[in-house]
C-alpha cells in the first residue's frame, strides 16, 4: 500500500526535448527584440564586420533584420550554426578564462530560432555562392544555394509568435526601438571603427560612419555639443587599461543612464565601478545628478571571469577592488586636474591631495593601494559617508510634530473656492503655495509664481544690499497677497487642535519676531513654545511646491506659454521617443515638445510657472526620467515623476539666501501643506530639539 501511494504521488523524469530545451534557453537571453539585436551584432563584430545594417519592422516584433560584411559562414557550417551549444569561438575549458569574442556560448541562434522564424543567409568571401538556412519556430530547413554578397544577413519575423506570454509583454513599438537604440549605442560606442546603421519602419535612425576617434563616435550618437566637451583619460597600469571621456559635472544628467562602462568591447554594468564614478564626482555634482561617462577598460581576459551572466552584462573580477580603486584614482586625478568651478559648491568636497601627486609615482602607487583596501572593506551599496548627528543626540531629533496636525482641506477648499474664478489658474493655485513670496504686484501675470518671485526677491535683495524688502513701494506686493492668504485661511491660526510647534510657528511668522534664524543659507532655524525647529529651506518648499502643482494639476492642464523662438537642445533617441510617448502627459503640465531636425528637440510650449527655471535642462532632465519610467504605464507615476521635478527645480535651493518676508511665507505655508514634515522623497524637512531634550543633555533634568 505505502509503496503503491509513493508510487503514484512521484514525479517522471525524463530528458526534455531539444526545441524545449532552446526555449527555456531563450527566456533567460531573448527578453525582447532589443536582446535579438544584441545577440545578432555581436556575432556580426565577432565576425570581424566593418559594417553592420540594423532594419526593424514595428519595432522589432515583426522583423528584426541584420546585414554584415564580416567573414561569413561556410556551406557546411551553416546548420551548427544555428544548433544549440555550437560555436566557433571556444573549444576547450581553459577558453573560457580566455574569451576575446563578444560571443562564446553557442545558443543565441538556436535560441532565436526557437521563438522566431528565423533565415540566415551567408556567403564567406572564397564561396561563389551564399547559402541560406531557415529555422521555424525549431524546425530547421536544408541550405538553400541563393546569391547574396560576402557577409551575413540575418532575419527574424514574428518574434515570440509562439511565446504569447513574452509577446503580450512587448510594448509600443515606439519603446521597442528605443530599446533597440540604446543597444545600438552600447554596440557602436565599443566599436567606433565599424559603420552602423539603424533603420525603423523605412525611416533612418542612425547611420553612424566608422571612426578611429571614440569622441567622433559619441558626437554621431549624442551631439557635437557632448562630443566638444568631453574630458579625454587613459591611463595604463598594472595590467588594465582605462581609456575614457567624461563630461565636466555642469553636463551632468539626471540618470545613471548616461554612464556607459565597456570592457573588452562589451558593455558591462558594475556596481562597484559605478560606486567609483559617484565617488570620484562627490562634491562636485549634486546628490540627484549623475555625471557623463564613457569608460573603456581593457584587460587581460584572465584577470575577469565573463561567463557569470547568461547575457554576459556583469564579470567577476580577480581583483575587484584594485579595479575599482584605479578607476576611482583616474577619473578623481582627471577632474583634480582641470579647474571646475563648481569644484568648491559643497563642503564634502573630495579631498584635494588624494591620487593628485603625479610627481611622486611611488606615493602615488601608495595612495591607490591604501584606497584599494580601503574599498575592499566598503559595501558598495551603503553610502560610505554619512552624516549623523552626534552620538547623544541621535535618537532625540526626530521628524516634527506637524505631521500630527490635520491636513487642512477646509484652507485648501476654502483658497480653491476663493480662486475658481480667477483666469490666471495658477495665481489662484498660488494663493497658498507662494503668495507670500511674491512682491511683483505690477505684473499680475507673474505674482503666482512664488519661485520666481522669490528668486527675483532674493537676488534683487543680494544686489540692493537691502534685507528689509517690504518698504511700501511699488514693488511691495507683499502687503495685498499676504492679507488675501490669511483672508483665505482665516483659521489657520485659530486650529486649536494645532498643538504646540505649529500655533507657535504660526504666531510667530504673524507677530514678525525675531526668533527665526537662516542659518548657512539653507536652514531655518526657529523657537517654538517648547523646543527648537530646524527646516530645511530646499526640502520645505519643494513639498509646498509639489502639493501646491498637484493640486492645480487636478484642475486642468497647466497654463503655458507660446515661445517666439523655441529653444532647441541635443536629444538622445530615447529622449526623442519619450518626447512622443509622451506628448499627452507633457500637454498637461504645459510642455509641447517637436522635433527639430535629426538630432535636436524644440520646446515650443513651457508652463508660466516654471518661467525661471532652464528650459532646455529641465525637458531633458524630464525626458530622461520618462525613459527611466518606460514601460511604467500608470498616468500618475509619471504626473508623480514630472511634479516632483517642476517642485524641486522650481523651490529655492539650498545656499540661496531668503529675506524675511520670504522665510515668513515659507513657514506660513508649512502647516498649511499637506505631509509638509517631508520632502516628496521622503527626506525629513524639519528636524525638532525639544527644551526637554535640551535640559537632558545638559544634565539639567
Ligand atoms: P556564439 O556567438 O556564442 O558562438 P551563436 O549562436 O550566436 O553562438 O552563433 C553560432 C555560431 O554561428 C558562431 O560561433 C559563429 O561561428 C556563427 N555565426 C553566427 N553569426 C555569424 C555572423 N554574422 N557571421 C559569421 N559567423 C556567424
Ligand atoms: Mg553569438
Amino acid at each position: 500500500m505505502r509503496t503503491d501511494a509513493t508510487t503514484l504521488s512521484r514525479p517522471e523524469i525524463r530528458p526534455l526535448d531539444p526545441a524545449l530545451i532552446n526555449k527555456i534557453a531563450a527566456g533567460e537571453v531573448i527578453e525582447r527584440p532589443s536582446s535579438v539585436v544584441k545577440e545578432l551584432v555581436e556575432n556580426s563584430l565577432d565576425a570581424g564586420a566593418k559594417r553592420v545594417d540594423v532594419t526593424l519592422e514595428v519595432g522589432g516584433s515583426q522583423l528584426i533584420r541584420v546585414v554584415d560584411d564580416g567573414h561569413g559562414i561556410a556551406r557546411e557550417h551553416l546548420p551548427l550554426a544555428i544548433a544549440p551549444h555550437a560555436t566557433s569561438k571556444i573549444a576547450t575549458a581553459d577558453d573560457l578564462f580566455n574569451i576575446h569574442t563578444l560571443g562564446f556560448r553557442g545558443e543565441a541562434l538556436a535560441s532565436i530560432g526557437s521563438v522566431s522564424q528565423l533565415s540566415v543567409r551567408s556567403r564567406p568571401a572564397d564561396q561563389l555562392e551564399a547559402f541560406d538556412i531557415t529555422v521555424d519556430g525549431g524546425a530547421v530547413s536544408e541550405p538553400v544555394a541563393c546569391g547574396a554578397p560576402v557577409g551575413t544577413t540575418v532575419e527574424i519575423r514574428n518574434l515570440f509568435f509562439n511565446v504569447p506570454a513574452r509577446r503580450k509583454f512587448l510594448r509600443t513599438p515606439q519603446t521597442e526601438c528605443g530599446h533597440v537604440t540604446e543597444q545600438i549605442a552600447r554596440l557602436a560606442l565599443a566599436h567606433p571603427q565599424t559603420a552602423f546603421t539603424l533603420t525603423h519602419n523605412g525611416r533612418s535612425l542612425r547611420n553612424l560612419p566608422p571612426t578611429a576617434d571614440r569622441r567622433e563616435r559619441i558626437a554621431d550618437f549624442y551631439g557635437s555639443e557632448l562630443g566638444e566637451c568631453l574630458i579625454p583619460l587613459d591611463r595604463h597600469e598594472r595590467g588594465l587599461r582605462i581609456e575614457g571621456l567624461i563630461a565636466p559635472p555642469s553636463h551632468s544628467k539626471a540618470t545613471t543612464k548616461w554612464q556607459y562602462l565597456f570592457l573588452n568591447g562589451r558593455h558591462i554594468t558594475d556596481r562597484r565601478l559605478t560606486y567609483a564614478i559617484r565617488e570620484a564626482f562627490r562634491g562636485l555634482v549634486e546628490h540627484d545628478r549623475f555625471p557623463v561617462v564613457f569608460l573603456f577598460l581593457t584587460a587581460d581576459p584572465h584577470d575577469f571571469d565573463a561567463n557569470v551572466h547568461p547575457t554576459k552584462i556583469e564579470v567577476r573580477w580577480k581583483d575587484a577592488g584594485l579595479v575599482q580603486s584605479q578607476v576611482l584614482a583616474v577619473l578623481r586625478e582627471t577632474l583634480l586636474s582641470r579647474n571646475l568651478t563648481p569644484r568648491l559648491r559643497t563642503p564634502n568636497a573630495p579631498p584635494a591631495d588624494i591620487g593628485n601627486r603625479p610627481s611622486d609615482p611611488a606615493a602615488q602607487q601608495r595612495a591607490r593601494e591604501a584606497l584599494a583596501n580601503y574599498l575592499k572593506r566598503v559595501d558598495p551599496t551603503q553610502p560610505r559617508l554619512t552624516f549623523r548627528a552626534h552620538p547623544f543626540a541621535k535618537d532625540r531629533l526626530r521628524p516634527s510634530i506637524i505631521e500630527t496636525l490635520p491636513s487642512t482641506p477646509e484652507d485648501a477648499g476654502d483658497s480653491h473656492a476663493a480662486n475658481v474664478g480667477d483666469a490666471q489658474g495658477e495665481r489662484g493655485m498660488l494663493a497658498n503655495g507662494g503668495a507670500g513670496l511674491s512682491r511683483d504686484a505690477a505684473q499680475p501675470t507673474h505674482d503666482g509664481v512664488a519661485p520666481a518671485a522669490l528668486n527675483e526677491a532674493t537676488s534683487a535683495d543680494v544686489a540692493s544690499g537691502n534685507s528689509s524688502n517690504n518698504d511700501g513701494g511699488g514693488s511691495g506686493a507683499l502687503g495685498p497677497n499676504t492679507a488675501g492668504v490669511s483672508a483665505a485661511t482665516p483659521n489657520a491660526e485659530g486650529q486649536a487642535v494645532a498643538p504646540n510647534a505649529a500655533a507657535a510657528l504660526s504666531a510667530l511668522a504673524h507677530a514678525g519676531g525675531s526668533d527665526v534664524m537662516q542659518l548657512h543659507n539653507t536652514y531655518l532655524v526657529c523657537q517654538t513654545e517648547d523646543g527648537v525647529l530646524i527646516i530645511d529651506q530646499h526640502a520645505l518648499h519643494e513639498r509646498i511646491l509639489y502639493e501646491r502643482f498637484r493640486e492645480r494639476i487636478l484642475r486642468g492642464p497647466l497654463e503655458s506659454q507660446g515661445m517666439l523662438l523655441p529653444e532647441t537642445f541635443e536629444a538622445s533617441p530615447a529622449q526623442r521617443e519619450a518626447a512622443t510617448a509622451n506628448a499627452d502627459l507633457l500637454d498637461r503640465i504645459g510642455i509641447e515638445v517637436t522635433e527639430y531636425g535629426p538630432k535636436l528637440l524644440a520646446v515650443q510650449r513651457f508652463p508660466t510657472l516654471l518661467r525661471n527655471v532652464s528650459m532646455k535642462t529641465f525637458v531633458s532632465d524630464l525626458l530622461d526620467k520618462l525613459v527611466d519610467n518606460a514601460g511604467q504605464t500608470s498616468e500618475e507615476t509619471l504626473i508623480h515623476a514630472a511634479l516632483d521635478m517642476m517642485a524641486c527645480k522650481a523651490a529655492v535651493k539650498a545656499g540661496d539666501p531668503l529675506s524675511r518676508e520670504e522665510i515668513y511665507a515659507l513657514l506660513e505655508q508649512r502647516h498649511l501643506t499637506e505631509r509638509s514634515s517631508n520632502c516628496p522623497h521622503g527626506r525629513p524637512t524639519t528636524l525638532e530639539l525639544t527644551t526637554k531634550d535640551l535640559e537632558r543633555q545638559f544634565g539639567r533634568a
